[in-house]
């Protein structure tokens, strides 16, 4: 007889991930991170190791696992676009051969499981803000497919488990969510900024900084996340996560050297291939059914990050 639920978080000493173990444990949960640190770092989930409700497996998705668990977050994958094209081809297969360990793994022990999916699915949008009934615009073989397809192949392995072995799927659409923990060097945007605005390096744009992007505090993810695996069985998604307020690149170029007081001056590059113009999710199915929305402002989410990157800085 179990009575804390077992919770398996894969890429759990990730960004997001690391979060939502926390936040698992704190609702009493046991829970296991399983991480093969390819992007993640210990240093993420160091605060929990003395837990005895948690423990930390070092683990590979793209090979077999065996426990027994009772749900299971599947977020194991590299998420910026300069991790996951370092290794395109582990990339997809993190995404192919993992979400068939972890399907087999729900399968055999009937949990439920949940796919961190990504807006990346719609690829360059053409319908916008996006909704989760559009099919998207993908290049199947650009520098960013690994991630694009492999997120995409995912989501039709989780619907065949689905509708083949009945198992409880849940997708969910991350859409960019920035925050504490993010890698400094990773090359996502938030970070970028903030690492060159608090260094007093140039600020990089790419393209024009007319391409726009709706940032998501990492704590109003986690919660959205946690609410659909809470959700009814019959409720599957695929459901939309992030924030629907849109800015563009420029714009966020500008908040960051306000809020860090920085003297970095702004410079342009070019825009990488296949860069999306336009992002914003439409979260109305969040809203119906999971009683779900962002709280949290991106100035204000900016200030415990940019609070975040400072205390690290000098470490990186
Ligand atoms: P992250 O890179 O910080 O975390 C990914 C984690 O997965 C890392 O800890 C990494 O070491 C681990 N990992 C990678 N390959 C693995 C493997 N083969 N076996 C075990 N662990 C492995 O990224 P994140 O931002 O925390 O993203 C988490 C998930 O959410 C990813 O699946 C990502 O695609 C998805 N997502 C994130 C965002 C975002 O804006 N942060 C947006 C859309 C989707
Ligand atoms: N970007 C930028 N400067 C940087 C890093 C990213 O202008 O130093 C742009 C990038 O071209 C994209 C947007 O910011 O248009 C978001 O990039 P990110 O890599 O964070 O995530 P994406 O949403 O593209 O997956």
């Amino acid at each position: 007889m179990h009575l804390r639920k077992r919770v398996l978080v894969t890429g759990g000493a990730g960004f997001l991930g690391s979060h939502l173990c926390e936040k698992l444990l704190l609702e009493g949960c046991d829970v296991i991170c399983a991480d093969n640190f390819y992007t993640g770092s210990k240093r993420n989930i160091i605060h929990l190791l003395n837990n005895p409700y948690f423990e930390l497996l070092r683990h590979d998705i793209t090979f077999p696992l065996f426990l027994e668990v009772d749900e299971i977050y599947n977020l194991a994958c590299p998420a910026s676009p300069v991790h996951y094209q370092n290794d395109p081809v582990q990339t997809t297969k993190v995404n192919v051969h993992g979400s068939i360990n972890m399907l087999g793994l729900a399968k055999r022990t009937k949990a439920k499981i949940l796919q961190a999916s990504t807006s990346e699915v719609y690829g360059d949008p053409t319908v916008h803000p996006q909704t989760e009934v559009y099919w998207g615009n993908v290049n199947c073989i650009g520098p960013r497919s690994c991630y694009d397809e492999g997120k995409r192949c995912a989501e039709t392995l989780f619907f065949d488990y689905h509708r083949q072995h009945k198992l409880r799927i849940k997708v969910a659409r991350i859409f960019n969510t920035y925050g504490p923990r993010m890698h400094p060097n990773d090359g996502r945007v938030v970070s970028n900024f903030i690492m060159q605005a608090l260094r007093g390096e140039p600020i990089t744009i790419y393209g024009e900084g007319t391409q726009t992007r709706s940032f998501c505090y990492a704590d109003d993810l986690i919660s959205g996340l946690i609410s659909l695996m809470n959700s009814p069985d019959n409720f599957t998604g695929p459901v939309n996560l992030g924030n629907p307020v849109e800015f563009t690149i420029l714009d966020l170029a500008l908040k960051v050297i306000e809020l860090t007081g920085s003297e970095s001056k702004i410079i342009f590059k070019s825009l990488p291939q296949d860069d999306p113009k336009q992002r914003k999710p439409d979260i109305t199915i969040a809203k119906d059914l999971l009683a779900w929305q962002p709280e949290i402002a991106l100035g204000d989410g900016l200030k415990n990050t940019i609070e975040y990157f400072r205390n690290i800085i000098e470490e990186v």
